[in-house]
């Protein structure tokens, strides 16, 4: 719908963090729209169980998601499924173009953009992309059930999803390129007493290879000694870790050497009016808690800015 008035708040992004800076923003009565181009809750949909939300001991990722947009719905949060392609900074009010076409205002802006899982970069993986190759254990772990995966990385994503993968596939290789995982004990415990689960240390896979019927191989390479290998499975499942959503960053906001928007203790950047939250922002925890932090920071800071900016001050 065409704007008349302009927002007090406009949030690019339906993550923890979004949708957590939207309940905030209308419980303090800002005009306030959230765009989002995917479905509500963003990679939180790619997880299976979620652990660590406190006051819930497990819950699924998606229904975890759903919680958040029911909770906003509740404040009469407005949610605009497009995509969002320019953020226009402005003295007075800064400008939100969408994919269409269609221009909105605001006094600020929240960036909830998130991140995207890194690729490792090597012959077949985007070829055989949704041929065996995948970035989402929930998506596409029932195409592997008794078949034998390798999942690439030592966080907790890799960790997690191999669990996730285990109870599906007959076998699940870990291929991590050092001797020690990064991810948390409590994970990597659970890994390494799961029968199913093999930790092939200091490998990186190569080459992805594959026949008519998809991924049937991978190359891989011992970082040690330089030995290369062949080891048959049907899929290949990558975590090594994200890269920040930053293509909407406006020009001239800081950011880091790996794309990271640096944001202050408001979640302000230096750009005036526009914040930046959750796996976008420079931190040193990536959590869902702590993206629903920065949304509810960003929030009550944004409301103040627009107080101020109103009565001139
Ligand atoms: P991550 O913590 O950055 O781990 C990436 C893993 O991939 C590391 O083990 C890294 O190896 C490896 N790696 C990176 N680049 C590689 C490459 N080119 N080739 C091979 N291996 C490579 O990423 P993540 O696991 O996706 O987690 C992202 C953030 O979300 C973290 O802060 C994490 O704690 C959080 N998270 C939390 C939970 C939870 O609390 N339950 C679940 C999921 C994610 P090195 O270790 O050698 O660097």
């Amino acid at each position: 719908m065409a704007e008349t008035v302009p927002h007090d708040l406009i949030i690019i992004g339906g993550g923890p963090g979004g949708y957590t800076a939207g309940i905030y923003a209308q419980r303090a009565a800002l005009k306030t729209v959230l765009i989002e181009k995917g479905i509500p809750g963003g990679q939180l949909n790619n997880t299976d169980e979620v652990e660590n939300w406190p006051g819930t001991e497990k819950i699924s990722g998606s229904e975890l998601a759903l919680k958040f947009s029911q909770h906003a719905a509740a404040y009469g949060l407005e949610v605009m499924n497009r995509e969002v392609v320019g953020v226009e900074p402005g003295l007075s009010l800064h400008t939100v173009t969408l994919d269409n076409g269609e221009a909105f205002t605001a006094h600020a802006v929240i960036l909830a953009t998130g991140g995207s899982p890194k690729k490792m970069g090597i012959p077949g993986e985007d070829q055989y992309y949704g041929k065996g190759v995948s970035y989402c254990a929930v998506c596409d772990g029932f195409f592997f059930r008794d078949k034998t995966v390798v999942v690439v990385g030592g966080g907790d994503s890799a960790l997690e999803e191999s669990l996730y993968l285990a109870k599906l596939a007959k076998q699940v290789y870990i291929a991590h390129r050092r001797d020690a995982f990064r991810a948390g004990m409590i994970l990597q415990k659970r890994v390494l007493n799961e029968k199913r689960i093999t930790v092939l240390w200091n490998t990186v896979l190569t080459e992805i290879q594959a026949d008519a019927q998809g991924v049937n191989g991978v190359i891989t390479k011992n970082t040690l000694d330089g030995a290369t290998a062949t080891l048959a499975t049907d899929g290949v499942f990558v975590f090594i870790g994200f890269e920040p959503n930053n293509a909407l960053v406006p020009a001239g906001t800081r950011m880091n050497a790996n794309g990271y928007v640096i944001g202050d203790e408001k979640c302000e950047t230096n750009t005036p009016g526009i914040f930046a939250i959750g796996d976008l922002k420079e931190k040193y925890a990536k959590q869902i808690v702590t993206a629903a932090a920065d949304g509810c920071t960003a929030a009550l800071a944004a409301a103040h800015y627009i107080e101020n900016k109103k009565s001139g001050a």
